[in-house]
């Protein structure tokens, strides 16, 4: 989607898509080269001229009527999704309309971007701090949720007042360009949302360093992430980066130990556990260790899995082939260094890539398991003795994205939220990636919040304007 028009690609290039679920190859999607990326970049310089100029609460009028026709496409748009990408169609489809949600927030947002008058220090001196969009974006996003790590992006953008190019992945094409379909389909005007698929690295070398684009939006792998920052800070662009995460999930022998299994089952395993915000560490106090343990295994055992167009599946394929051979490797190695597996461990079946969800107990720290994200449905299950402990173990990875704990203590809860390095925590519930809420790491895990009343300040550039009278 380039200036309003769906299009091939100029060099006539394509990229096979595959189904997950049968190996079998299910579609197409045009490769972009730089004359396409040429004719983006144009688009969204004039789009971005035309889009600024349109009020807060025009734009807001768009970005609603793009909601209701994500929404009420949604059941169209959810077996392409589970078909490119793997997961049960639930999932699918709550992701969908997640998204709705999500642009409906963002024009809310629109409309709130307020600056400030600062009072003056001379009569008749007036200050103005005044929000302006920063202008174009390129926004680069992965294959995990097609439609929700864009739609963050693309919705704060348009909010602000910004034009995109999406360089969106390449795996699973579908269920972003129906996203952007709702969109164009709201009467965005042309130029403004431009769609875009290719070689990653490609497109980010000749995107980010071109002076049309003013900002950039990467959601990836930490690795990939820290190079385009550099190239970004090379550029002197801004940047929001949502990167990898090893959660850790803290279980205290004071804790609701049933709603701990049920809930952190369930977050694990959704999506077959590529998901940035999985627990991943399960840090396990003593006394409850080996009933959580055995409880635990026992909802891994009994998941269903399957194609995600069937019904009762409860866990899909992985969404490409790479993840089996990453996946084994690091179960394999973490087995040699002394852990035990509990559960699964192996890829299931030799058509489509469906690995089994995965326990390992009593994982030592040098595994790389322990310190290389897994972005997989492997749980580590370890064990603590005293909170200090947890804490120091929650903080060793370079890691700080998502955090989880259980705990009956306001006190320990108390002491958790104080000392966890991370940008989430979410203590006897998983309350996370509401629109409402900041969604965003520290450290390796990126910079930048994607949620809350935050999100929209990544997309707008503050400006002075003090005066006098004439
Ligand atoms: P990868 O590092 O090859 O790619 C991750 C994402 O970055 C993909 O979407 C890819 O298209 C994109 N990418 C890669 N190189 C790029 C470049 N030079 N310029 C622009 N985009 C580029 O890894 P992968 O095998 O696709 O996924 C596995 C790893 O990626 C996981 O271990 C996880 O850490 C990370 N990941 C994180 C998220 C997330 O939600 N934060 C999502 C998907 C993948």
């Amino acid at each position: 989607m380039i200036d309003g028009q769906w299009r091939p690609s100029l060099a006539g290039k394509m990229i096979d898509v595959v189904d997950p679920a049968t190996e079998e190859k299910i579609g197409t999607a045009a490769a972009a080269g730089i004359a396409d990326l040429d004719l983006a970049l144009a688009a969204a310089a004039k789009g971005f001229a035309a889009w600024r100029r349109v009020s807060a609460l025009e734009r807001s009028k768009i970005l609603r009527r793009a909601a209701d026709l994500l929404r009420a496409r949604a059941d169209q748009i959810a077996p392409l999704m589970t078909l490119e990408q793997g997961k049960p169609l639930i999932e699918a489809r709550l992701e969908i309309l997640s998204g709705a949600d999500t642009l409906d927030w963002f024009a809310e947002e629109a409309r709130r971007a307020y600056g400030r008058v600062v009072p003056a220090r001379a009569e008749a001196v007036l200050n103005l701090v005044i929000k302006e969009p920063v202008g174009p974006v390129a926004a680069f996003t992965p294959w995990n949720f097609p439609v929700n790590q864009i739609v963050r992006k693309l919705a704060a953008a348009l909010a602000a007042g910004c034009s995109i190019i999406v360089k969106a992945p390449e795996e699973t094409p579908a269920s972003p360009a129906e996203l952007i379909r709702a969109v164009v389909d709201a009467g965005v005007p042309d130029g403004v949302v431009n769609l875009v698929y290719g070689a990653p690295a490609e497109i980010s070398a000749y995107l980010i360093p071109h002076p049309v684009i003013r900002k950039i939006s990467f959601t990836g792998s930490t690795a990939v992430g820290k190079q385009l920052a550099a190239l970004a800070g090379l550029h002197m662009k801004r940047v929001t980066m949502e990167l990898g995460g090893h959660a850790p999930a803290i279980i205290c022998d004071d804790a609701d130990l049933d709603a701990a299994v049920k809930l952190l089952g369930n977050a694990k395993f959704r999506n077959a556990g590529q998901t940035c915000i999985s627990p991943t560490r399960f840090l396990v106090q003593e006394r409850v260790y080996d009933s959580f343990l055995e409880k635990f295994v026992a909802t891994a055992k009994a998941l269903k899995i399957g194609k995600g167009l069937d019904e009762s599946t409860r866990m899909g394929p992985l969404a490409n082939a790479r993840r089996i051979p990453a996946l084994e490797s690091l179960t394999q190695d973490a087995i040699a260094q002394g852990a035990k597996l509990m559960a699964g461990g192996k890829r299931l079946g030799n058509k489509g890539y469906f690995f089994a969800p995965t326990v390992l107990a009593e994982v030592p720290l040098t595994a790389r398991i322990m310190n290389e994200e897994p972005f997989g449905p492997v749980a580590l299950v370890n064990r603590f003795q005293n909170i200090e402990d947890a804490i120091t173990e929650a903080n060793r990875l370079p890691y700080g994205l998502a955090s989880y704990a259980f705990t009956r203590s306001t006190r320990t809860a108390t002491a958790l939220a104080q000392s966890v390095e991370a940008g989430m925590l979410t203590i006897n519930h998983i309350g996370f990636a509401q629109q409402e809420l900041p969604f965003g790491g520290v450290k390796d895990s990126g910079y930048g919040s994607e949620g809350g009343s935050e999100a929209i300040e990544a997309y707008l550039n503050t400006k002075l304007v003090t005066q006098a009278g004439g």
